[in-house]
């Protein structure tokens, strides 16, 4: 089983931990508040009140054998960023930091983190794209300009083979997969329950609700019809 130490427990770091837990993720929290670590003590099984700039203090609750370390500290970059360092330093194989600032992502990267993650400029990011493209239902950022996104069955699109759409000739882009409702509902989200048609052939037809799983470059992408 993963285990991953999760240090800072504001809301970043516990919906994190929320979120690893449903997932099935042993998961060891850490805060220096002990208020948030009595929270953290009803979702988790070790949850532990230290100051994360400690190396004695983390290395006895093993925090050196987890197999991934998240500093999840927002505002005081200085316990952040020797939190990293001492996570560097026991070696930790994956240490993902979340930076409040891209100069603050900088320094993370320098030191060695294996992943920097800025949450409030990455959701605005993705506001502006969903708000710039209402048709767009979620995307995977691929790196090098490449993605995967998922989007409603563009009008333009309804009712043609994939054959009469051509999409790589007309716009470089791979259909790879389509999620096509079975008009049941999901008993649990309420959603329209879909399967998924995971390699479509020439003569399928698009259907007006379906969601199209499609890969590209970001250019490419930003070409197709938009309702
Ligand atoms: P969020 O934006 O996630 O809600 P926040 O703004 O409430 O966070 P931050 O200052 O960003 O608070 O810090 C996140 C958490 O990290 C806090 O709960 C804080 O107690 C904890 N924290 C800060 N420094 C340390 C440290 N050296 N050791 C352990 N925990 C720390």
């Amino acid at each position: 089983m993963q285990k991953v130490a999760v240090i800072g427990l504001g809301r970043f770091g516990m919906a994190l931990t929320r979120q690893l837990v449903a997932s099935r993720v042993q998961v060891i929290a850490i805060d220096s508040d002990p208020e948030l670590v009595d929270v953290a003590k009803e979702l988790v099984d070790v949850a532990v009140e230290l100051d994360s700039t400690d190396e004695r203090a983390l290395r006895s609750q093993g925090i050196d054998k987890v197999d991934a370390l998240v500093v999840a500290i927002g505002e005081n970059f200085e316990a952040a960023l020797l939190t990293a360092v001492i996570a560097k330093k026991m070696e930790i194989p994956n240490i993902i930091c979340r930076a409040t600032t891209s100069f603050h992502a900088q320094i993370f990267r320098q030191i060695g983190a294996d992943d920097v993650i800025q949450p409030e400029e990455e959701t605005g990011r993705e506001l502006g794209r969903r708000l710039s493209n209402p048709i767009l239902e979620d995307l995977i950022d691929l790196g090098e300009g490449f993605a995967l996104i998922e989007m409603h069955a563009p009008v333009a699109f309804r009712h043609k083979t994939l054959r009469e759409l051509n999409l790589r000739a007309k716009f470089g882009v791979n259909l790879v997969a389509i999620r096509r409702p079975t008009g049941n509902t999901d008993a649990t989200s309420g959603e329209p329950e879909r399967r998924v048609i995971g390699v479509p052939q020439p003569d399928e037809v698009i259907h007006p609700n379906d969601v199209l799983m499609v890969i590209g470059s970001n250019a490419d992408l930003a070409k197709l019809p938009r309702e």
